[in-house]
């Protein structure tokens, strides 16, 4: 049963999206990979990264907070989830629009900004997961491997951590994905550097506001970034759970994806994820006109505007 599970084919996805899936060989780039396999962490290295994070929560606690901290958080959550929901997913997995290249590098950035990182590396374990999704192959299913390992203890493979660039030739063209995806830690760095900078200036310059470098950086990235990382990976965990409290399976897909409605809001729209198993490229994951999905919405907004085009929306004959 279970090899016949790991080897089955997945009449769930599109043609569209299994032609974007298709492995083939890059040997251009061995040497990339090569040299970013030279720099995987260890697993107690990946463990101790885990800890450190988490436990950053306490110093982060002491901070204190402010009307300042909390629009912070707010707004370096809801952009970085974007970068991982518009641009790492639905452009840099599925291609689900088109945009710039100068646009698809400042996603990529902000994505990698998330802590979840570099673009090509999970845009490769994501295509690998629509291939194998609910099989023994698919490194974060619950249903082989257990919920705490299809959250996040996948992520201490270190197998896992190397960027399978024959996953993405299409991307793995550009040089500058290339090097942000080897240097990846760069955004998140950036993102600190840009907090406290701008902590250090509001405490001099507003010290009404009661804010400082400290705890803009507490607030803006230590708290907002475990919140986004959880999030995401309840997707990746949560939405694959059968019996899931608030899911539902509308289509009949060959995996175990659940629509969940109340993850709808944090994930920007990615919670949908039954409809996105059934129609993996599309740029749209909330089907229905109740089914809240934030990202497309500001992909519609982008497009108006030019930013974006070529949005690819569902046939109406397979809803
Ligand atoms: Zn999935
Ligand atoms: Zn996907």
């Amino acid at each position: 049963m279970t090899k016949d599970l790991a080897t089955a084919k997945r009449p769930g996805s599109s043609q569209e999206h299994q032609d974007l899936c298709v492995t083939t060989a890059w040997p251009t780039l061995i040497d990339v990979e090569q040299a970013a396999g030279a720099s995987t962490p260890t697993k107690r290295g990946l463990v101790m990264r885990l800890l450190v994070l988490h436990a950053l929560l306490i110093p982060a606690a002491l901070t204190g907070v402010s009307e300042t901290a909390i629009v912070t958080a707010a707004v370096t959550y809801v952009a970085r989830v974007f970068g991982i929901t518009a641009g790492y997913h639905r452009l840099f997995s599925h291609q689900a629009y088109k945009t710039s290249r100068a646009f698809a590098f400042a996603l990529a950035w902000l994505g990698a900004s998330s802590g979840q990182r570099g673009p090509l590396w999970w845009a490769a374990v994501h295509r690998r997961h629509h291939r194998t999704s609910d099989t023994t192959d698919d490194v974060h299913s619950p249903r082989f491997h257990g919920l705490f390992f299809a959250h996040m203890g996948w992520i201490l493979d270190k197998e896992q951590l190397k960027t399978r660039t024959e996953e993405v030739p299409d991307w793995a063209k550009r040089p500058e994905l290339l090097w942000l995806d080897r240097f990846h830690l760069a955004a998140p760095a950036s993102l600190i550097i840009v907090l406290a900078a701008l902590g250090a200036f509001l405490e001099q310059a507003s010290p009404a506001l009661q804010t400082s470098a400290l705890q803009l950086v507490a607030w803006g990235f230590v708290i907002s970034t475990l919140a986004e990382i959880h999030v995401t990976s309840c997707v990746n965990s949560l939405a694959h759970l059968a019996g899931i409290p608030g899911g539902a399976r509308p289509y009949d897909t060959d995996d175990d994806s659940q629509n969940i409605w109340w993850l709808a809001l944090p994930t920007l729209g990615e919670a949908w994820h039954n409809n996105h198993h059934h129609l993996p490229g599309v740029a749209r994951q909330g089907f229905r006109w109740w089914q809240l999905d934030l990202t497309y919405a500001a992909l519609r907004a982008l497009a108006v505007v030019g930013i974006v085009w070529d949005l690819r929306v569902p046939d109406r004959a397979k809803l």
